[in-house]
């Protein structure tokens, strides 16, 4: 089946009770049995609902896992994957992680003493200097936020597999219509549903995704010992929004080509990020990895004045500012007040977090309509 079948078809049955082609919310906390222990596989709705089945049939067919296992945010699915560590094991990361996933390895794991190393993987070598024997899993962004950088997915996973060592790939940022870590040797596949799955700005989810089946058990016992599940109706809405997951990362992905280029030649406009740029570091393996390069996009200003970015931020009209990324709308945001105020100035501004350093997540809008609305919010400078 080929991705834009699966996003459909791919898990999704008609009801066998009444034929409906859309699958139903089966809204229930329990199902009956016909004697004690004789049932039909479902007793309790926090260890199994059939929306919940369905969706998870549909990510793991479009990530070409063996099983996906669904939470109730992307922070919930990084928490079953770090749970694999015991205490005393370390977690390799990179150093332009998503800002609660530090938060999450620094703030909580940390306490149990999972200890987290994060490093710069944009050359994959680089990263065996920092391999211990207490290294049981690299963390893996690509491309980062909101750099844009790109780390190269096959090549750390070669290191990896040397050393006997699990790899995760947070593919939020690319989606699995662009890129699929499993086929490049990744072992476990994390979503932050919430973005581009979902795509329309309504519902927090999170899912993993793995190659081996017999690592889904430990992913199903903590979905069910912990109990971070997603509702019914939440799963819904993420088959709903799958089905046109292509469509609109696409077009997305298409207009933001257009507006980096835009970007990139208007005269107010210090320095693009887009991976798309044959002038990216790593816009070789982004194109190895990748179908298209991502409907993200960051940009700063000539003379770096976060005045002049606040004044771009709140002039636009179909850029909406707010955090999040990868729905229908296209959103602003500033990194540095916003998504990394937490990060010291000193520390940001060595990896070119500058001050006035905006970053777009690029909708699925008429692309004219949206080059007009940064063309008039950058003439408010
Ligand atoms: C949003 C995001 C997360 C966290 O997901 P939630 O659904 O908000 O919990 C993790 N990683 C990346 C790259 C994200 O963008």
């Amino acid at each position: 089946m080929k991705f834009g079948t699966k996003v459909i078809h791919a898990g999704v049955k008609p009801d066998p009770f009444s034929g409906a082609v859309m699958t139903p919310i089966y809204q229930t906390t329990t199902y009956v049995q016909e004697a004690p222990g004789i049932h039909k596989g479902y007793e309790y709705a926090r260890a199994q609902n059939p929306t919940r089945d369905a969706l998870q049939a549909n990510l793991a067919a479009l990530e070409n896992g063996t099983k996906a296992i669904c939470y109730s945010s992307g922070l919930a699915a990084m928490d079953a994957v770090v749970r694999l560590l015991n205490p005393g094991e370390e977690v390799l990361s990179t150093n332009d992680l998503y800002g609660g996933s530090y938060r999450q390895l620094t703030k909580v794991h940390a306490r149990y003493g999972v200890e987290s190393k994060f490093v710069d993987m944009s050359n994959a070598k680089s990263i065996k200097k920092h391999i211990t024997k207490k290294t049981k899993l690299i963390w893996v962004e690509t491309p980062t936020n909101p750099m844009l950088n790109i780390v190269d997915i096959k090549a750390i996973c070669k290191i990896a597999k040397e050393k006997n060592i699990l790899v995760c790939v947070d593919n939020t940022f690319a989606s699995p219509y662009l890129q699929n870590p499993i086929n490049l040797g990744a072992d476990i596949v994390l979503h932050s549903c919430t973005k581009y799955l979902g795509g329309h700005s309504d519902v927090v989810m999170g899912a993993v995704i793995v190659k081996e089946e017999a690592l889904s058990e430990h992913f199903y016992f903590i979905q069910n010992a912990v109990g971070a599940i997603p509702g019914p109706q939440d799963c819904f809405l993420m088959l709903r929004g799958i089905k046109t997951l292509h469509l609109r990362v696409e077009r997305a992905c298409r207009n933001a080509k257009k507006v980096a280029n835009f970007l990139k030649k208007h005269p107010k406009v210090n320095r693009v990020n887009y991976p798309g740029f044959k002038s990216h570091p790593n816009h070789k393996i982004a194109k190895k990895q990748m179908r298209f390069f991502g409907a993200m996009v960051s940009f700063d200003l000539k003379g770096d004045d976060f005045e002049k970015a606040k004044s771009i931020m709140t002039a636009t009209d179909y850029f909406l500012l707010a955090e999040s990324l990868g729905g229908v709308e296209s959103l602003i945001g500033h990194p540095a007040s916003m998504t990394h105020g937490s990060i010291p100035r000193e520390e940001r501004l060595k990896v070119g977090l500058t001050d006035s350093l905006i970053r777009l997540s690029i909708g699925v809008e008429d692309v004219n309509d949206l080059m007009e609305d940064l063309k008039k919010a950058l003439a408010t400078i």
